[in-house]
């Protein structure tokens, strides 16, 4: 079976074509620039391409998907199915389904809940069902994994009715990445998923720390919206309320100022006034820049208490796993997070830590609880969820 997965933004579509009778990835690309000048490019195995082209809209973009895949899929085989990822499934979709009218109007009401990303992702999904209308469309949602949080950890302090009438609650994201990553935990440990009390750390440009107990999402820091919990790249993570009331008043900022100021110039950005790219944020640390140095240790900690808390929250831990562009690739925020988790029984295998490599434990093997770092692989999930 061919698995089409895509991942429609406002300007991009990321695509990746899987094959699941070994699930092996055959392509990989981006279409970017949608809407202004247009930019295409992929890599399939050795082999790459990119270049400029116009790509006014979705469906141009998604007619050169087509084209790309049609000549590079083995003879006699096409896409079986198209696997879409949503960012807010809202209370209705624990789980992925087949998208109908209905499931996409659901999806677009739910921009009330993700305004940067459910409409870009009906956008995508509207051109791509018309790009590929004869074969089946799956919306994976990220926020279905964490339908199984209990009422009293998804619920604000808010007036009970106005929480019922607008659905205002925890709903968490990254699911498919935490779900993939508390999965080959369980692997990398040889003991079974249902038997682990688990902590993912999923920390990229988005940030989010997930209690996962056997194999079930538990808790999570973000929130309705992914604005909730960890400072990000960006964005500026669990605030007062009354700090919004407050620089409303005193900056005259509107609402849709107040929402570009928190989504997209908070964060490690808004901290460190260098960017909010983790590696530039460590290279000015190094330099002594007190600002980087503020938003590194500022993320570090803030890690550091979501595991704290969702160790009370499990009743303990087996293992704590790092993932995504920082949790993978930064040996030393990893080291930073975990320097203060001895009463935990944590036992950091400064080597492996250190060390460059995939999927492994950088425990030692004596640590009452393990860590691992286990890259992510959306992609993959939503292709087995759509196969599913
Ligand atoms: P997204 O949430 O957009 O998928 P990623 O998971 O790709 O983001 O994470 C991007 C972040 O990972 C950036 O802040 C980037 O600086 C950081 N990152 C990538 N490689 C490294 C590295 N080797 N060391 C430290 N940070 C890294």
């Amino acid at each position: 079976m061919l698995v089409l997965v895509l991942n429609s933004g406002s300007s991009s579509v990321k695509f990746n074509l899987f094959d699941m009778t070994n699930e092996r990835p055959l392509l990989e690309g981006m279409a970017e620039r949608i809407g202004v000048d247009g930019a295409f490019h992929w890599t399939a195995g050795a082999e790459q391409d990119q270049r400029d082209l116009p790509l006014p809209n979705h469906e141009s973009a998604l007619l050169e998907v087509m084209e790309l895949v049609s000549r590079r899929i083995p003879k006699g085989r096409c896409i079986n199915v198209v696997g879409h990822r949503v960012v807010h499934g809202g209370p209705k979709y624990g789980e992925s389904v087949l998208v109908t009218d209905e499931v996409l109007a659901d999806i677009e009401a739910y921009s009330l809940y993700a305004p940067l990303h459910n409409p870009a992702n009906a956008l995508g999904i509207r051109a791509a069902l018309h790009t590929f209308p004869d074969i089946p469309h799956i919306a994976v949602f990220d926020t279905a994994f964490h339908h199984t949080i209990p009422d009293y950890a998804r619920t604000y302090g808010i007036p009970y009715e106005l929480s019922q009438k607008y659905g205002i609650r925890r709903y968490g994201f990254h699911g498919s990445s935490h779900a993939w990553v508390a999965a080959r935990t369980a692997i990398l440990l040889a003991r079974p998923l249902r038997s682990l009390k688990l902590i993912t750390c999923h920390i990229g440009n988005g940030t989010s720390v997930c209690a996962v107990l056997h194999g079930h999402s538990m808790d999570t820091s973000m929130g309705m919206t992914p604005l909730q919990g960890v400072i990000m790249g960006t964005r500026c993570g669990t605030l007062d309320p009354s700090i919004v009331d407050l620089l409303i008043e005193k900056e005259h900022l509107n609402y849709q100022a107040i929402t570009e100021l928190l989504n997209k110039k908070s964060g490690l950005l808004g901290i460190s006034g260098v960017s909010s790219d983790f590696r530039e944020i460590e290279a000015a640390a190094d330099q002594g820049n007190e600002r980087a140095i503020l938003a590194r240790d500022l993320l570090t900690y803030d890690v550091r208490k979501f595991i704290g808390s969702y160790s009370a929250v499990l009743d303990g831990v087996d293992a704590i796993t790092f993932t995504a562009g920082i949790g993978s690739n930064s040996p030393r925020l990893r080291a930073e997070v975990c320097s203060h988790l001895g009463y935990l029984g944590v036992d950091l295998d400064v080597e492996a830590n250190r060390s460059a490599g995939g999927e492994r434990l950088i425990s030692l093997p004596g640590s009452k609880v393990a860590v691992a770092v286990v890259p992510t692989n959306e992609e993959l999930m939503i292709a087995r969820e759509a196969v599913r």
